[in-house]
């Protein structure tokens, strides 16, 4: 099947309201324009530079999500055009997209990343750190962000079960956060996970938005 087909057969099989990122990294800029050409406007990247290189040579009304983990030095190369940050996990971070997205005249839209799978990962919060954060003069004095969500990486397993319970830990941060930090807050509706082996279950667990790579352009080796 074709680059298309795949996006398209995805697409057949999820809801309408859940939003594809069609994850694009390491792929040429032809894999991509054969998307774009069948119609597909959302991708996702996870080095800031390639990203960078690959916004400046295709279309211009792609939407483009960074999905990795950033470092703060390289936040200004994707500041300026970036439609979504999906892993921030840090004040530190969120400060230097806060900076970036002010000398651009814009406001960046991030989810905050949770540590929801058993490995052992650097990345990502809990619930009691985000909501340090979240409550801290620092956090509040940003207003060139905005955090529409939450996201969040299952264990590399093939026991539905383990994958399942940590997506509905996932689903239960959310619920948690929107009931105690952003209720009045309508843009905060996002979570983000589901790749490309898992993002049936992620969606049944409540996912909004699935990250899927492999199924649509092949594997990476
Ligand atoms: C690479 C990547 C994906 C896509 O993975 P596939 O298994 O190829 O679908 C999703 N999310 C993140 C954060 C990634 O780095």
């Amino acid at each position: 099947m074709s680059i298309s087909q795949n996006i398209n057969a995805i697409l057949e099989k999820i809801p309408a309201k859940v939003q594809l990122v069609a994850v694009s990294k390491t792929k040429p800029m032809s894999d991509i324009q054969e998307a774009y050409n069948g119609g597909y406007r959302i991708f996702g990247e996870n080095k800031p530079q390639e990203l960078a290189q690959k916004y400046n040579e295709l279309p211009k009304d792609i939407q483009w999500h960074f999905i990795g983990h950033l470092q703060t030095n390289k936040v200004k190369y994707i500041a300026p055009f970036v439609q979504l940050i999906h892993a921030v996990d840090s004040l530190k971070l969120l400060k230097e997209i806060n900076k970036q997205a002010e000398k651009n005249s814009r406001v960046i839209n991030c989810l905050l990343q949770f540590h929801i799978a058993s490995e052992e990962t650097k990345f990502g919060l809990n619930l009691a750190e985000a909501k340090i954060l979240l409550d801290s003069e620092d956090f509040k004095a940003l207003k060139s962000i905005q955090i529409v969500g939450v996201m969040g990486m299952a264990t590399y397993t093939d026991e539905e079960a383990i994958i399942r319970k940590e997506f509905g830990n996932l689903k239960a941060v959310f619920t948690k956060l929107k009931a105690d930090q952003f209720l009045n807050n309508d843009e905060f509706k996002e979570i983000s996970m589901g790749m490309s082996g898992d993002y049936m279950l992620a969606i049944d667990e409540g996912s909004t938005m699935i990250r899927v790579g492999s199924n649509i352009f092949g594997s990476r080796y």
